[in-house]
């Protein structure tokens, strides 16, 4: 049986990879969008990987872990991972059917996705589906 969690949303970290490509930057407004709509807390991929010491402490603190990265390349994901940290949901827009380019237009249906697919995948985690 998959496992429930009961946290709280300021206890759900996102992290995006905010690549410079038209899916990175695709990852960066859903991690947005999902924050503005409370779902969760966006936090900075880049502290992480500078290994800053309070963004490293609260994310310890955190009780959900969302990574969301642009392409296969998977920079989001590898950054938690090499820090130590164990996501518990992730996406990688590329596997949403978005082709990656590098002219940064993005399309707000491409973004409208990757929030569906995360709130459903985080509501079902946290027992409401
Ligand atoms: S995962 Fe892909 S889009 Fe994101 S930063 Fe890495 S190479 Fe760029």
């Amino acid at each position: 049986m998959e496992e429930k969690c009961l946290c709280e949303p300021n206890e759900i970290l996102i992290f995006s990879c905010a690549g410079s490509s038209n899916v990175g930057q695709i990852a960066n407004q859903a991690a947005v969008r999902l924050a503005q709509e409370g779902i969760g807390r966006y936090f900075c991929l880049a502290g992480i990987g500078g290994h800053v010491s309070g963004m490293i402490e609260s994310t310890k603190a955190g009780k959900m872990l969302i990574a969301i990265d642009g392409c296969p390349v998977g920079c989001a994901k590898k950054t938690l991972e090499h820090t130590g940290f164990n996501i518990n949901e992730y996406v990688q827009v590329t596997d949403l059917g978005i082709e990656k380019n590098h002219d940064l237009d993005i399309l707000a249906p491409d973004v409208d996705n990757v929030v569906q697919h995360l709130e459903s995948q985080i509501s079902r985690r946290r027992g409401f589906l």
